[in-house]
């Protein structure tokens, strides 16, 4: 049989962006089988590391044989900033391979992909084509309650001088309100956030909460895109946790020229 090629989703906010290049990866095209088929990059997935290894190589290839930093991410609320005048990246860098532990990166530094690995967690993509600024945050719903993508955007202005305004924002495939159910959301979200939960049902609407964290620091409506695909209701094209278990992670990736 022949194996299916690699697809790659994009925002059409960003498409439009000739500085940039992104995307988000299904999980078919790559080489790992049984419940991670088959494009897996998660290190702590319980995946062969030669297939993990392999899937990485593959995804470099599609985004033009380019460096992939990956982040140990450990759902807390740290951001590593990199700066080009800096010399913390050509001292530290391991292409392919987990760099540093924080869950956000904010970036001025070109040619190189800044991946998030999810399976229900959310990746914020954010570029600011005005100062070439780009991030790539993971949030999933402890991200969410600590509002990781918010002191993104903070940090994006008060390191990279961003205009919130000028920030465009786009929300990978991830667990939509039809799913985000969260039994014990008494103890596990904040009570502020419980305005997002769907009436009479303990479910949560992290897309709409992740919308308004971008609105709250003055991004505008516009300016945001949510994919809303839901990845526990489609298993077929991503990987979902809460779906499946045993399973893999997709790449979210994104770049400046
Ligand atoms: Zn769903």
């Amino acid at each position: 049989m022949e194996k299916p090629d690699i697809k790659v989703y994009e925002f059409e906010l960003f498409k439009k962006e000739t500085d940039i290049i992104h995307g988000v990866f299904a999980r078919e095209g790559g080489t790992s089988i049984g419940q991670f088929d088959s494009l897996n990059i998660g290190i702590n997935s319980g995946d062969e590391y030669s297939a993990i290894a392999s899937n990485r190589k593959l995804i470099s290839l599609k985004m033009g044989m380019k460096p992939l930093l990956f982040l140990n991410q450990v759902h807390g609320s740290d951001i590593k900033i990199l700066k080009k005048d800096d010399n913390d990246l050509s001292e530290n860098f391991e292409p392919g391979k987990e760099t540093y532990t924080a869950d956000s990166t904010i970036t001025d530094i070109t040619d190189m992909f800044l991946v998030i690995q999810i399976a229900d967690c959310q990746a914020v993509m954010l570029y600011d084509p005005q100062k070439k600024i780009i991030a790539n945050v993971h949030s999933g719903w402890r991200g969410s309650t600590k509002n990781i993508i918010g002191s993104t955007v903070d940090n994006m202005v008060s390191e990279f001088g961003c205009n919130a305004q000028d920030i465009l924002a786009g929300i990978s495939p991830s667990l939509g309100p039809c799913c985000a159910e969260f039994v014990n959301y008494k103890d596990e979200i904040p009570k502020d956030l419980w305005k997002y939960k769907i009436k009479d049902k303990d479910y949560f609407d992290f897309w709409r909460m992740s919308t308004d964290q971008l609105m709250d620091k003055g991004i505008i409506k516009e300016h945001i895109e949510n994919m809303k695909i839901c990845t526990k209701c489609n298993t077929d094209m991503f990987y979902s946790y809460r779906g499946e278990k045993t399973t893999g992670r997709f790449a979210c990736v994104i770049s400046m020229k």
